[in-house]
């Protein structure tokens, strides 16, 4: 109703300004972001633009775009314009299945419920699903979701189930994992290898063997081999260039940490960046610690991807959601331009998606709009939760996926509602009812 009565008062606006241009073409657009800062890295922008959508498109970006042209116009002055945000590691495969931890279980959520709110457009669950598991795990979540939702096949044919199941190497098949990639190009965008303890570096083997054949990166979780395995000959030897390493700044018992007992980042590791591995965050409950966030980044070695290892465990505690995590780079220092990179570009270009994360015209229009607060706050990290102060910190105030508004935090996008007409909304109550 708003917007309609919105779409009168532009089009009787248009008609006097323009009296001769055809009220068709006189509103091209459905939605008019005005006055914000256009952060999108991959086109190079990065200065006060307006934003134009139609038909669920970016239609136009330019320094200063006619309101009368659009039938919705949002006021984004003082405020970031961004590309919906992608989450390269979350746990989604939300189910009712008891002690099915990360694959149709409790501890995996909704990916509606958490996306949309913190600017999220697209949520990459890796290694929830395997290529056993996948076929429901598309019809329950994906086909059902209106986050655009990716995967990567657990390298485990029936997915992150924890316990014995994550640790059969009978169960890691790379061919019918490499074929079932294939089925679903675009969708399933990556492999996952985590929690296997054993000695044997089989996992990773047949991971890279089904990456190679289906042509997407691996992700590992490492650590926790008895004996332990060595974190130098995963990165260098093991991993192509395009892989990646999860939990990057996690220090967990039977992983080498990043960060050495003198307080460097290991030169094996800036020897892995030099040749194209990819290094995310994947914050989660147990794998980001300013003791190794803090020197790492003082060092320079800021996180590729930022992501937030989402599941019920992480994000009531110093997790929280990907703008706490991308707020904690912000205060390390990482330039706001570069954390965007990390949430839109380059994600995509990790995950071989490249028509997503930028505002290129004729692209799916995905886009965040987000405040940076300025003051006192402070971040917790997953020692136990240390906390680090720090004087700024994201906030999501408009979503917008597919052209459509998902989430507007302050109502931005609303009409006021003194201009809505006081008639009944929705559909009649049906004549029977069994609750009050
Ligand atoms: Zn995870």
């Amino acid at each position: 109703m708003s917007i309609r009565l919105q779409t009168l008062m532009f089009v009787t606006l248009a008609g006097v300004a323009a009296l001769d241009a055809t009220p068709a073409l006189a509103q091209p657009y459905t939605m008019l972001l005005k006055g914000g800062h256009v952060l999108d890295p991959k086109n190079g922008r990065d200065g006060v633009m307006d934003v134009a959508i139609a038909d669920g498109k970016i239609a136009e970006v330019a320094s200063s775009i006619d309101a009368a042209k659009a039938s919705k116009v949002v006021d984004a002055r003082g405020l970031y314009v961004v590309p919906g945000l992608i989450d390269l590691h979350a746990h989604v495969f939300h189910g009712t299945e008891p002690d099915a931890y990360l694959s149709n279980g409790m501890v995996a959520v909704p990916p509606d419920s958490h996306s949309f709110r913190s600017g999220q457009t697209t949520l990459v669950d890796v290694g929830g699903a395997g290529w056993r598991s996948f076929p429901q795990f598309k019809a329950q979540i994906i086909d059902t979701s209106k986050t655009r939702v990716l995967s990567f096949l657990n390298i485990v044919g029936a997915g992150m189930r924890g316990g014995p199941a994550e640790q059969d190497l009978g169960d890691m098949n790379a061919k019918l994992t490499a074929m079932r990639i294939r089925q679903h190009p675009g969708v399933i965008v990556g492999i996952k290898v985590a929690h296997f303890n054993g000695p044997e570096w089989d996992p990773v083997t047949r991971a890279v063997e089904a990456g190679t054949e289906a042509d997407v990166p691996v992700m590992i979780d490492f650590g926790g081999h008895t004996p332990p395995l060595s974190l130098d000959e995963l990165l260098n030897t093991r991993l192509r260039p395009g892989d990646i390493l999860t939990h990057t700044y996690a220090h967990v018992r039977g992983r080498h940490p990043i960060v050495n007992e003198q307080g460097q980042v290991e030169p094996f590791v800036l020897a892995a960046r030099k040749r194209g591995v990819i290094f995310d965050v994947g914050h989660g409950g147990g794998s980001f610690l300013w003791r190794q966030a803090v020197p790492a980044t003082r060092q320079g070695f800021f996180p590729d991807v930022i992501s937030t290892d989402l599941h019920t465990g992480s994000m009531n505690a110093g997790m929280k959601d990907i703008l706490n995590v991308m707020s904690k780079l912000l205060n390390l220092g990482m330039p706001l331009n570069d954390v965007i990179r990390a949430n839109t570009a380059k994600a995509a270009s990790v995950i071989k998606r490249d028509d997503l994360g930028h505002l290129g015209v004729g692209t799916e229009a995905d886009v965040a709009v987000l405040a940076v607060r300025k003051g006192d706050f402070g971040f917790i990290d997953s020692s136990g939760g240390a906390r680090m102060a720090g004087t700024q910190k994201l906030e999501c105030e408009l979503t917008i996926r597919a052209g459509q508004v998902v989430w507007d935090l302050n109502g931005r996008a609303a009409a006021d509602w003194t201009t809505v007409p006081a008639t009944p909304q929705g559909t009649a109550r049906p004549a029977r009812r069994t609750q009050p």
